[in-house]
């Protein structure tokens, strides 16, 4: 049996069938530092997947990092359930400060268990307790994690396979685009809501990702964002948008819905709110609907203690002026040239997403594979997305260099011109 660090044959052996990543980037990664991770055999990749945008702000940022170790070597608290701590504070502080007031949010803040799926479903408990009603309205393609009840809002079949039980009390309808541009899916909805015959039962949600993350970075226009938050309203439905993957900077603004003429009642956060890459997970909620009782949503690892540390330090650094969006905004425009490039190559193919959530739709999942396997094996490391994993998916962290942002987006070009090029001659 081998023992160097570089064999991953113990994996296979003993690590569940249910590892995923790993599988398709299959090497042991050891250290890494910003947009760069370095694996057991010092080769260094360009870390495009930045683990699912949990890490927006690249690997071990100095400022997070120095302030955790500072943290640590004082003996501060390490657990401390939901007590009052001091890095607690500052970072509820720095979140009011920064975040909430110059929204003119009022929500209320509420730790849930740290992930994702936790947060989604705390979020949809908190508005069927509210409107005393059951049916939540989630949409095509969206994602929202794989407990049981965000996975009853979850759209892939695969994924929702795996519940091996009815998943209930969730309807979907299409998302914006599912129907081509012709159609705006929101007349659907509100023809449903209208209609007490539809079958549609008065939901206590309506709940979407402004860019759907795992689905295929398919973004919703902002005017049937605005449409469908005033349906909610007029019909007595929390709205809840699910910004664990599109916040925190991934879609430009620091919430997906920034700039729109929208206020969620309730807003999930996960992913990226530590900055550090740490388990967290943030339901903001309107004072109104914060009505789980004391513990009566509670879970033991609520409020990461050491993820309240570095989230207040990416607060703080990132998002107390514009100069971060700014940074943004310039390398999203690199980010869309990079694949407007290789939407030219293959036949068909269009850019997705926004900000810097953006992706190419190659077509079939068997090319998007074939050309991210190849700039693997170039050093690169990028996803793929959407229904049938049709979509090359760059997840960039947001403070990737301009210079490191290029050079990736170089890798993956030359990857899909690799590709395709075989693709053309074997044709022939
Ligand atoms: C990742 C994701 C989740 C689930 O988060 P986990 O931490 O994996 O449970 C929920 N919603 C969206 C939009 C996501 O991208």
């Amino acid at each position: 049996m081998s023992t160097k660090l570089s064999d991953t044959a113990l994996f296979a052996r003993r690590e569940s069938e249910a590892r995923s990543y790993c599988r398709g980037f299959d090497t042991v990664f050891t250290s890494a530092r910003g947009s760069e991770i370095t694996d057991a055999k010092g080769r260094t990749y360009i870390d495009f997947l930045a683990g699912c945008s949990s890490l927006n702000y690249g690997h071990n940022d100095t400022d997070m990092k120095l302030a955790l170790i500072e943290h640590l070597s004082a003996d501060g608290i390490a657990h401390g359930l939901d007590l009052h701590t001091d890095t607690k504070k500052a970072f509820i502080q720095a979140f009011e400060t920064h975040i909430l007031k110059p929204r003119g949010m009022d929500h209320k803040m509420m730790f849930t268990g740290p992930t994702g799926a936790n947060a989604v479903e705390a979020a949809m408990k908190i508005a069927r307790k509210s409107t005393g009603r059951t049916e939540v309205v989630a949409f095509t393609n969206g994602f929202h994690g794989v407990t049981q009840g965000a996975l009853s809002a979850t759209g892939n079949g695969y994924h929702r396979g795996g519940a091996g039980t009815s998943l209930n009390g969730v309807t979907r309808l299409p998302f914006d685009g599912y129907m081509g541009e012709d159609v705006d899916t929101a007349d659907l909805l509100e023809a449903m809501l209208n209609d007490a015959s539809s079958g549609l039962d008065a939901p206590a949600a309506i709940m979407f990702e402004t860019v759907q993350g795992e689905g295929g970075l398919n973004a919703a226009r902002p005017e049937w964002i605005t449409r469908v938050a005033k349906l909610a309203k007029e019909h007595g439905a929390l709205l809840i948008i699910d910004d664990v993957q599109a916040g925190c900077g991934r879609t430009g603004g620091f919430f997906s819905f920034d700039g729109m003429d929208v206020m969620p009642d309730i807003v999930t956060m996960a992913k990226s709110i530590s900055g550090f890459g740490l388990p967290m997970g943030l339901v903001l909620v309107r004072p109104d609907e914060d009505v789980m009782g004391p513990a009566e949503h509670n879970g033991t690892f609520r409020g990461n203690t050491h993820a309240f540390v570095t989230a207040r330090v990416a607060i703080e650094k990132f998002w107390a002026d514009d100069a971060f969006l700014g940074d943004i905004t310039r390398r999203a425009k690199i980010v869309e040239e990079g694949l407007e490039a290789i939407a030219s190559m293959v036949d068909g193919a269009y850019l997705k997403g926004r900000g810097m959530m953006r992706g190419v739709d190659v077509g079939t999942g068997e090319l998007a594979g074939e050309i991210c396997a190849k700039a693997f094996e170039n050093g690169l490391i990028v996803e793929t997305s959407g229904s049938d994993d049709e979509v090359i998916k760059i997840l960039a962290p947001l403070t990737t260099p301009d210079e490191t942002l290029r050079r990736g987006l170089d890798i993956l070009i030359a990857a899909a011109a690799e590709v395709t090029g075989a693709n053309k001659i074997a044709a022939e």
